[in-house]
């Protein structure tokens, strides 16, 4: 199984000068492969295979390309190649698009070290140190440790807009090595949860329990203060690029907490149960909201997905995503279906009289879908009512950082 933990690096201001002297070399790189590509005519210009064995003749050509790490400059190469496979494959869906272009400092901003040239160490709490052949020692925060059994496959170090830089090691864990899923017959309403992934709050969950959403409050009224204070610049001045960066940051400074929280959270789930049932988010409609505000929030919920589903792998969890069509409307003791506008936050079935909470019973229509996908029935034993949270209980993002974390090394708030 492939996943990536990204992370905040703090090179020296000499390391600094390095890294971006040496992501400027690779950019070269990157057109030139390009501009071969486009102009010579011979046997090896057909694949970033092929096209590494050209690597020594550059070499000798541009003493340049032998400043930086031999492996990491095949995966320059190979990145122009992943890129003209992206650009076919984004034609073959009848997309209009151009060519590949030479890239400007601006647009290329980071390089991979593969296989080699690369070495995480010194890892003691939220400290670790990364060695980058041809450029030295530069210190990461560590605030998720790397699991024992995984596999770095890939560095990848990454300057942002904002001046700061990161790393993000791709890492690889041995099906071998991952826990055993529990048997799915030893499932039932205790071990098991639905997620509601909610509109106003966060989540909802089958056993009652509603997660709140982090606090960002103070975060999207900073960010409203710098794009105000961005719009009275004069377009392209110094102080313009100055407050573009400001707002870059805050924004970037938003992504990381939404990620960093949903981390907690998709590790809460997973440590809490042996079967987490979430719905599927293609067709999951959000209502009334503006087309931007919903793309985010479908980005969001992708990320959590996808942070929930390699968490699943890792602690040996089941993670099922079911329809999410009606898991709102229908009722979950007698499936049938009634209408309810968002403001209704109750659900009180004109069928069978059931009543619960509005998200409780969507909570609980996932988690029978969820049985339902993996072969099981609705326990015989369990009356719908029986499996209903007697109360339902609001839980702070606080517990389940607090809750999800202490053997994760995740529990600290991040610090910006
Ligand atoms: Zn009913």
């Amino acid at each position: 199984m492939e996943y990536s933990h990204r992370y905040s690096v703090y090179p020296t201001r000499q390391v600094a000068a390095e890294l971006d002297r040496h992501i400027d070399i690779h950019r070269q790189a990157y057109n030139y492969t390009l501009y071969e590509y486009e102009n010579v005519d011979a046997d090896d210009i057909v694949s970033a295979y092929k096209h590494h064995s050209r690597l020594p003749d550059w070499k000798d050509e541009f003493p340049v390309f032998s400043d930086v790490h031999s492996k990491a400059l095949q995966r320059t190469v190979t990145r122009f190649y992943q890129n003209l496979t992206g650009l076919f494959e984004q034609k073959q869906n009848g997309r209009k698009v151009g060519k590949l272009n030479w890239k400007s400092p601006r647009e290329f901003q980071s390089m991979t070290y593969s296989q080699s040239g690369f070495e995480l160490k010194n890892t003691s709490g939220r400290r670790a140190t990364l060695w980058l052949s041809k450029i030295g020692d530069i210190k990461i925060r560590y605030h998720r440790e790397i699991p024992d059994e995984a596999a770095i496959k890939e560095v990848t170090v990454k300057k942002e807009t904002t001046g700061d830089w990161f790393v993000s090691f791709g890492l690889e864990t041995d099906e071998a090595d991952l826990p055993e899923k529990p048997d799915v017959d030893s499932l039932d309403t205790d071990n098991s949860v639905g997620v509601d992934l909610g509109i106003l709050n966060y989540i909802y969950t089958s056993d009652g329990a509603t997660v709140d959403w982090i606090n960002l409050e103070d975060e999207y009224e900073r960010l409203c203060r710098e794009q105000r204070k961005l719009s009275r610049k004069e377009h392209g001045s110094n102080n313009y690029e100055k407050q573009r960066r400001e707002a870059a940051k805050v924004k970037r400074r938003i992504r990381r907490k939404v990620l960093d929280y949903q981390h907690k959270l998709t590790t809460w789930l997973v440590r809490e149960y042996d079967a987490v049932f979430v719905e599927d988010l293609d067709v999951k409609g959000i209502l009334e909201q503006s087309h931007n505000a919903r793309n985010k929030q479908a980005a969001a919920w992708r990320q959590f997905i996808t942070l929930l589903e390699y968490k699943g792998e890792l602690y040996g969890t089941h993670m099922v995503q079911v329809e999410a069509a009606g898991t709102t409307k229908e009722c979950a003791k007698c499936s049938v279906e009634t209408a309810k506008p968002i403001w209704v936050r109750e659900h009180s079935c004109p069928s069978c009289g059931f009543e619960c909470d509005r998200d409780v019973n969507a909570a609980m229509n996932v988690l029978q879908r969820g049985f339902a996908e993996l072969g099981l029935g609705w326990p015989e034993d369990t009356p719908v009512e029986t499996a209903l949270p007697t109360d339902t209980t609001s839980v702070s993002a606080k517990r389940v950082v607090e809750t999800g974390s202490p053997t994760l090394n995740e529990a600290a708030p991040a610090a910006e």
